[in-house]
């Protein structure tokens, strides 16, 4: 007897995944071209540039930052220039003091994480710069999320770093940026805003159907065995998507829609898979969150999202309860009043959970409350993700 594998319209299925990142970004060859014409002077002459991209959730910002920094540095080292590319996701790291060790850490892999001031992390850096003779474009993704936290001074400090040291040194910082909106902007102080002058602000405006199409077209190529999809699936798919113009989006109903079609054995996806992969994708990035959340703010959201599964806002005691309950069920030793209260703050500058506060009426005697709502997504589809993150 032959053994068959089991039948998949999938080919490759890695290509569908957020980290995957296509050679040609379809859709993108503008923003592209902007960001090799931005940076030049580093190329040609180490002088540093620094600009902001921004526009809404899966509109590419983050792979077109990755594949114009693997370009840069290949173009730089054709001219003997070495450029060190260099990308902080501020979701993860939204202190200065976490930036700044992911900074040192990148050419000092076993820097203490206690016992430096950010000043000094930023000088170790700067000598490993001057060191190695390196430039460094820095990405900061999310940076919004950095500049809500931390305010602007990281920023103003990197603009600044080795522009004392001699003239004509090439060992300083290019920053890129990215921000959801322009309005990351104006957190920065004045001086720093200054060096981000108009021309240095890239939009990325939502997908069109057609743009949608022509990802989607490469995706599947990439993606699925050839006689599995048609143009009809397609077109169906960059439709859908194109109401929020989100190339994550889209590429999430495809995988999918192709899954139902391997449920069903079927050979080839179909409009049916499609709206059927459409009633569960959420067109957010809350996966992304969730994926870069550490265990302590991820059993902090768990227990939120929990609670407030049947109601609409949620007060920061009956929180904290169901906070305490987790931790038991999970094995981790709940922290404190205050600690939870700073977990709330930063899932909010996530954007993960919202706070209001309101004036309650309790025992007769008005008072002010803070009450926690869900942005994003239903409460049950949040408690699925993050029991599944936590194991
Ligand atoms: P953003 O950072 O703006 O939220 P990403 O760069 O993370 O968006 O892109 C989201 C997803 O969509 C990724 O899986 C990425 O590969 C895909 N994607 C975005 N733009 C394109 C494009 N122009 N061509 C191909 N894939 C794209
Ligand atoms: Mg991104």
């Amino acid at each position: 007897m032959r053994f068959s594998p089991p039948r998949t319209v999938f080919r490759d299925f890695s290509t569908l995944s957020f980290d995957y990142v296509p050679e040609r970004l379809p859709g993108r060859e503008a923003q592209a071209q902007r960001l090799a014409t931005l940076y030049r002077p580093v190329v040609e002459a180490g002088v540093p540039v620094h600009a902001l991209l921004h526009g809404s959730v899966g509109t590419g910002k983050t792979h077109t930052a990755r594949r114009f920094s693997a370009q840069l540095i290949a173009e730089a080292s054709g001219r003997q220039r070495t450029i060190q590319p260099l990308v902080v996701n501020c979701r993860q790291k939204f202190t200065a003091d976490d930036v700044t060790l992911s900074m040192v850490r990148n050419f000092q892999e076993h820097f203490p994480t206690r016992g430096f001031s950010v000043a000094e992390k930023l000088d170790a850096f700067r000598r490993d710069m001057q060191k190695r003779r390196t430039h460094v474009l820095l990405v900061l993704d999310e940076v919004d999320v950095l500049l809500k936290k931390s305010g602007p001074d990281l920023i103003y400090a990197l603009t600044r770093l080795g522009e004392e040291t001699a003239a004509g040194g090439r060992e300083r910082v290019s920053l890129l940026l990215i921000a959801p909106t322009a309005e990351a902007l104006d957190r920065l102080d004045a001086a720093t805003r200054s060096t981000f002058r108009r021309t240095n602000v890239v939009e990325f405006p939502r997908y069109t159907a057609e743009e949608l199409r022509r990802i989607l077209k490469q995706r599947c190529e990439l993606a699925l065995h050839p006689s599995t999809f048609t143009d009809e699936v397609v077109d169906l798919i960059a439709d859908i998507a194109a109401e929020y113009g989100d190339a994550r989006y889209a590429i999430e109903i495809l995988q999918n829609a192709g899954s139902l079609a391997d449920e069903e054995k079927s050979p080839e996806l179909s409009a049916e898979h499609v709206r059927g992969a459409k009633a569960s994708v959420h067109p957010t990035d809350v996966e992304e969150k969730v994926r870069d959340l550490d265990r302590a703010h991820a059993l902090a959201l768990l227990a939120v999202a929990r609670r407030i599964r049947r109601k609409a806002y949620l007060v920061t005691s009956e929180a904290e309860e169901s906070y305490g309950l987790a931790c038991e069920e999970y094995g981790t030793t709940a922290r404190g009043h205050t600690q939870f209260w700073k977990y709330l703050k930063d899932l909010e500058a996530l954007g993960l959970i919202d706070s209001k506060v309101i004036t309650r009426t309790a025992r007769g005697a008005p008072g002010k409350t803070t009450v926690i709502s869900l942005p994003e997504i239903p409460a049950q589809v949040l408690v699925e993700k993050l029991e599944r993150k936590l194991g």
